[in-house]
């Protein structure tokens, strides 16, 4: 795959150096380092990533090829990745990654009380949203494959995963997240103290602007284009899960690719959107999906008792609920509601 935007934004300024600071919130006045912008397309998406630095063009390209080695991993119609060997035997030994995403994943599952939920995947095919194939599943159907939906029934030892029989896992909803983690290690390894990395609306931040500003990070509008509000951003994480990003219309119903593990419907929380923020990409896109299933309410509880995240929810009624921390990124808060610890 090639780089489709090449040296994009690559300059050089100067300003005159007069104190260097690094770190978020803090203003820098050093010498602009050179920036430079590429994009891909991976893990069935469009990756664009900004990064200053003397070396910013190679530390893209690195990145890049780390996103494409673990597609290569991770993808579930990938019939040479290790998922795909995972689902093919139910059992097979696998690299440290792909263990290590799996056992965040099944962690997650308990946190979430099973909304996340990696062996929901015969479901999540079943409705034609792998192969964007689209049908309503008949419901004899969906609750025979019901029956083999249960992450606890996984096992993840010593670089083995193992599954019972009729199970099938995908990580679909985590894999962006766990990319995106990479990618700002490989930038850290490559001396890069500033980037934004944009995995198809996950976004990954490093640092801050090289001026020391925050980055500005939109968040999209559910139920139209562009965003309806932008977000102040250092060293975190921005995930995004919603209604929007892939379904297909009946008589007038939209079908959505989050399935609710407990129905095998498309998810009907309340959720138009849930945005989660954290340290963490893959912590951060594994729950945005299970917030999505859990709706207002036991996010809400999820959150107060959690504190390792912030969340901006657009609820189909249009109303918007972030959380304290969350309220405090968002430029304008106005007509939000903000719920406090
Ligand atoms: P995301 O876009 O990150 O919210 O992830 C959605 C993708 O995760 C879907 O395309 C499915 O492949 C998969 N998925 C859908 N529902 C679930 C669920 N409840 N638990 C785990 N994975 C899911
Ligand atoms: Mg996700």
């Amino acid at each position: 795959m090639k780089l489709l935007k090449k040296n994009i934004g690559k300059a050089a300024a100067v300003i005159i150096a007069a104190g260097i600071f690094s770190g978020c919130g803090r203003v820098r006045n050093e010498l602009i380092f050179e920036s430079y912008s590429g994009g891909f397309i991976a893990m069935d998406t469009y990756i664009f990533a900004t990064v200053y630095g003397e070396d910013a063009e190679p530390a893209v390209g690195a990145v890049k090829e780390e996103i494409m080695r673990l597609e290569g991993l991770f993808s579930v119609t990938d019939e040479n990745s290790e998922v795909f060997a995972v689902n093919r035997y139910g059992d097979a030994e696998v690299s440290f990654e792909t263990a290590e995403l799996v056992r965040l994943a099944l962690e997650m599952g308990d946190m979430t009380e099973g909304s996340l939920d990696i062996t929901v995947y015969p479901v999540v095919r079943e409705w034609g949203f792998t192969a964007g194939e689209y049908k309503i599943p008949d419901s004899g159907t969906l609750s025979a494959l019901l029956r083999n939906v249960d992450y606890s029934r996984v096992g993840a030892e010593e670089g083995r995963i193992t599954l019972p029989d009729g199970a099938m896992i995908d990580l679909g909803a985590a894999a962006k997240g766990y990319a995106g983690d990479r990618a700002i290690e490989i930038l850290k390894e490559k001396g890069v103290k500033s980037g934004l990395i944009n995995l198809g609306g996950n976004i990954q931040a490093l640092g801050g602007k090289p001026d020391g500003t925050d980055w500005s990070v939109g968040v999209q509008d559910p139920f139209g284009d562009g965003y309806f509000c932008v977000l102040n951003v250092c060293d975190k994480a921005v995930v995004t899960s919603g209604n929007y990003e892939r379904y297909f219309e009946r008589d007038g119903i939209r079908y959505w690719h989050i399935i609710d593990p407990a129905s095998g419907q498309p998810a009907r929380s309340g959720i138009a959107s849930a945005t989660v923020i954290g340290d963490s990409g893959a912590f951060c896109d594994a729950l945005s999906t299970a917030i999505f299933v859990m709706g207002r309410d036991r996010a809400e509880k999820l959150w107060r008792e959690s504190g390792e995240f912030e969340m901006i929810l657009v609820l189909e009624n249009g109303e918007v609920v972030v959380s304290e921390g969350a309220g405090e990124m968002m430029r304008d808060a106005e007509g939000v509601e903000v719920i406090a610890r």
